[in-house]
């Protein structure tokens, strides 16, 4: 998913609408914009994509200089209304609005604790779970958050809006990024720097692991609410998620991908007549292998721009539907070539089976991929989407036997350090490394509880 948020200005709703549009890749389920027109709530939520669920009036009918708002992720199984953000919710004669990126693994346990002790709950998103710590807290708000963050266990970037505050938080590890910006006096939070770009905001810098920014009419006050921890950025976001024109910690998202690519030749150099990227997220990898082969980079694949992320739409067939729907192989560049396949991850193998089989079809003499992460084999508990482990084919198989199973001459996976080293951060450095538990296991957290919660927002 995405947040974003904005504190003094009078666009504030136009300003959101244009930063989520920013961060639509983020999420194209559902979206929601809440403002605050000093004390009065306005807000609107809908399914699909942020230019569909907002129109002008719209716009028009969300008064004031304060907004917070969300697009949200799809994910297995819960695609309705009831779970858009943000959530607004009566707090102490006022309104209190919440939206997050991220997945709290310890959710169902704080859930069953406040349902005992008398809570009644409508949704059953993580960010209910929060307001009612909030609201039973007899502290003052910005003290009752601290309180209620301190509970949480997972990855996860917070906005919390109400008549006076605005507060933007992230967890102690820093799973999930959020930016601050600056735009004339205002102030901005983004999921992703790409969307200050967009509204000619001014990058100040990365919301820190644990802490907690606060927004109120003195100004930002910079406190935390958790001693930073091993810094542990999510890697799916330089991998995968985030948009190339984005920064995290000061790394652009392309000139990494396009490292990735170059390590991977490194690692795994194969004569070949083309390179080609599968679109959008592996053009930079494709590129950075191009660059240190010498073999030419080709548009082999290319992506209908109008149709939404395959991995967004819930069921297997429907996805399976969607790959053909969204790529096509350019025959005339593919034909009687040996084709060097680059691609971000393979995480049921469905994906790669048909992409090389596409060019095959089209006339690809050998199809040798080449992927910038390492293999998928642990499920994700901090709200990027990962099917069933069951499900994960490298949980099961070899990389020769995944090979065969997605029909490539050859098969190479980015090896970890590979990894770190196109990011260009370390885990054993404190406070200044990556998760990769989905590649080797090493969760940042806890996260094996009786029933810990496995998906809710990325
Ligand atoms: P699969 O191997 O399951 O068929 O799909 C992998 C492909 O899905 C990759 O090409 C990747 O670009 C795309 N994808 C879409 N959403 C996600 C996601 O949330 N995580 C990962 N790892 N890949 C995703
Ligand atoms: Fe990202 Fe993987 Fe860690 Fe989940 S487990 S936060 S997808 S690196
Ligand atoms: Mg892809």
């Amino acid at each position: 998913c995405g947040v974003f948020g904005v504190f003094g200005h009078p666009d504030a709703a136009n300003l959101s609408y244009y930063g989520l549009h920013a961060l639509q890749h983020r999420g194209e389920e559902s979206c929601g914009i809440c403002t605050s027109d000093d004390g009065t709530f306005h807000y609107h939520r809908g399914m699909g994509l942020v230019k569909e669920v907002f129109d002008r009036d719209r716009l028009e009918s969300l008064k004031g200089k304060q907004a917070i708002g969300h697009v949200r992720y799809s994910t297995s199984g819960s695609s309705h209304l009831g779970n858009a953000q943000p959530l607004v919710f009566k707090y102490r004669g006022g309104d209190l609005a919440v939206c997050t990126n991220g997945n709290l693994v310890n959710e169902p346990i704080i859930r069953k604790e406040l349902e005992e002790s008398g809570s009644i709950f409508q949704t059953t998103s993580d960010t209910e779970v929060i307001a009612h710590l909030i609201a039973r807290s007899s502290k003052d708000l910005v003290e009752a958050v601290k309180d209620a963050f301190l509970r949480l266990i997972g990855g996860f970037a917070f906005l919390i809006q109400t008549k006076d505050y605005l507060i933007a938080a992230c967890d102690p590890q820093g799973l999930r990024p959020m930016v601050m910006g600056r735009l004339g006096e205002a102030y901005i939070f983004s999921s992703e720097s790409c969307a200050l770009e967009t509204i000619g905001a001014e990058f100040v810098r990365d919301v820190q692991p644990g802490e907690l920014l606060v927004l109120d009419k003195d100004g930002l006050r910079e406190d935390r609410f958790a001693p930073m921890e091993r810094r542990a950025m999510c890697s799916m976001e330089y991998i995968y998620f985030a948009r190339p024109d984005s920064d995290i910690y000061g790394a652009n998202l392309h000139s990494t991908r396009k490292r990735m690519g170059q390590i991977l030749a490194q690692e795994s150099f194969v004569d070949a007549d083309i390179v080609t990227g599968v679109p959008d997220s592996s053009i930079s990898a494709a590129i950075g292998y191009a660059e240190q082969t010498g073999i030419p980079y080709e548009l082999g694949l290319i992506k209908n721009k109008y149709t939404g992320r395959t991995f967004i739409q819930p069921s297997q067939e429907l996805r399976e539907k969607g790959v053909k729907m969204k790529l096509s192989a350019v025959r005339k560049v593919v034909e009687g070539k040996r084709v060097v396949m680059i691609d971000d991850s393979i995480v049921r193998g469905t994906t790669s089976l048909r992409i090389v089989n596409m060019l095959r079809e089209a006339g690809a003499l050998e199809v040798h991929v080449r992927i910038t992460s390492p293999p998928f084999m642990n499920p994700c508990y901090y709200g990027i989407d990962t099917p069933n482990p069951a499900d994960l084919i490298a949980s099961s198989k070899s990389v020769e036997e995944i090979r065969q199973a997605i029909n490539a001459d050859s098969l190479y996976f980015l090896t970890e350090r590979g990894l770190r080293d196109a990011v260009g951060i370390y885990p054993d450095e404190y406070a200044n490394g990556l998760c990769m538990a989905c590649f080797n296991n090493d969760y940042p957290t806890p996260v094996r509880f009786e029933d810990a919660k496995l998906t809710s927002c990325s």
